[in-house]
């Protein structure tokens, strides 16, 4: 079955009881049982819901993942797939990262006593040199946020000690673009919240992988912390996910024609999108991506109080936080999603005062290069 088949038709068979044709919303928290321990396999909601099951199982479909778990939010996914760790192990984790990720490992997870190493992933050498004997899991984000550099998973997957796990956020680029597991990964993590919901109407996230043991334990931290979604979340998740397919190409051809309009105008310093020749990984994203995403940044050639002015003052592009939905977003990285991070390692990597970040929408491409042409003609 090919992917836009599989998004539609997995975990959404008719509803047994009165043929419904859309995977009900299962609102209820309980089951009544036959007699003790005598159920339909679904005992309290928590532990299972059959809303939850149709989403997971179309999610592990697009994903080509024998398993997946979801939960109520991309943090609790990431939060669940670090529970396979325990005190005194260590991880090498991508140094660009999503601010809501850096935040939970070095603010949560390092009381609990787990180790974070913070390299540049595309550097080889550098994760040979971060590796320790206690080292347990490599972290990737690839593109990451809001630089859109990429990482060579194989590459980095190859360099895996023996018994550690191998986890990629694959947010930014959704399964339709690329897959991890593929490429040597063992775990997957979306929020999607972004878009595989798709329509900026519920925060969700996911965990998968093709490993039988990794699964029992990450379904085991579902149950026991609980960070589950709800039945309605999981519906809407799994409504957004149909048109993944159709979304995604859109999103891909409407960022392509607005990082060229960008890289080609007078007033934009720099453009940072995978799709353009001139990304200094663009063989790399051809080779390890079927297409370029959606997600764009650069900086313009004004000061950042006139790059702010930008952000707010356009028509189509709402100045907001999150990415992924159907309408254009534009975002000052340094003064929101990246806020958290000292404005020193902020810098490091790339994300100063002057970058805005667009996660490109669905809406017909002439009328958002029309929106970013006026306001860079007005600055
Ligand atoms: C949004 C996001 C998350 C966190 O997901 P939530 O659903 O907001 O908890 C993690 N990783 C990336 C890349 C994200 O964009």
């Amino acid at each position: 079955m090919k992917f836009s088949t599989k998004a539609i038709h997995v975990g959404q068979e008719a509803d047994p009881t009165t043929g419904a044709t859309i995977v009900p919303i299962y609102q209820t928290s309980t089951y009544t049982q036959d007699a003790v321990g005598k159920h339909k396999g679904f005992d309290y909601s928590r532990t299972v819901n059959p809303t939850r099951v149709a989403l997971e199982k179309q999610l592990a479909s697009l994903e080509d993942a024998a398993h997946a778990s979801a939960f109520s939010s991309g943090m609790a996914a990431t939060a669940a797939v670090l529970n396979l760790l325990s005190a005194g192990d260590h991880v090498v984790v991508s140094d660009d990262l999503y601010g809501g990720t850096y935040r939970l490992f070095s603010r949560v997870l390092e009381r609990y006593g787990l180790e974070f190493t913070y390299v540049d992933l595309s550097d080889l050498a550098a994760v040979r040199g971060a590796i320790r004997p206690s080292t347990k899991m490599i972290w990737i984000e690839t593109p990451t946020n809001p630089m859109l550099k990429l990482v060579d998973i194989a590459a980095v997957a190859a360099l895996r000690p023996a018994g550690a796990v191998v986890a990629v956020d694959n947010t930014f680029a959704t399964p339709f673009f690329q897959r991890p597991l593929a490429l040597g990964a063992d775990v997957v993590v979306h929020s999607t919240t972004k878009y595989i919901g798709g329509h900026s109407d519920v925060v969700g996230g996911v965990a998968m992988t093709s490993e039988r043991a990794i699964h029992e334990t990450i379904k085991f931290h579902q149950n026991s912390v609980g960070g589950v979604p709800g039945p309605f979340d999981a519906w809407l998740v799994m409504r957004g996910a149909k048109t993944l397919a159709l979304r995604m190409r859109e999103h891909e051809r409407n960022a392509q024609a607005v990082a060229e309009f960008l890289a080609g105008h007078g007033k934009v310093e720099s453009v940072h999108y995978p799709g353009l020749p001139t990304h200094p990984q663009y063989e790399l994203a051809k080779r390890q991506m079927s297409g370029f995403g959606g997600m764009l940044s650069f900086t313009l050639r004004v000061p950042e109080a006139r790059a702010m002015e930008f952000a707010a003052g356009l028509r189509y592009f709402s100045l907001a936080e999150s990415l992924g939905g159907v309408e254009s977003l534009i975002c000052h990285p340094a003064r929101m999603t990246h806020g958290t991070i000292p404005k020193e390692d902020r810098e490091r990597r790339g994300v100063t005062d002057g970058l805005l970040r667009l996660s490109v929408g669905i809406e017909d491409v002439d009328d958002l290069i029309d929106d970013l042409r006026s306001a860079l003609d007005a600055l």
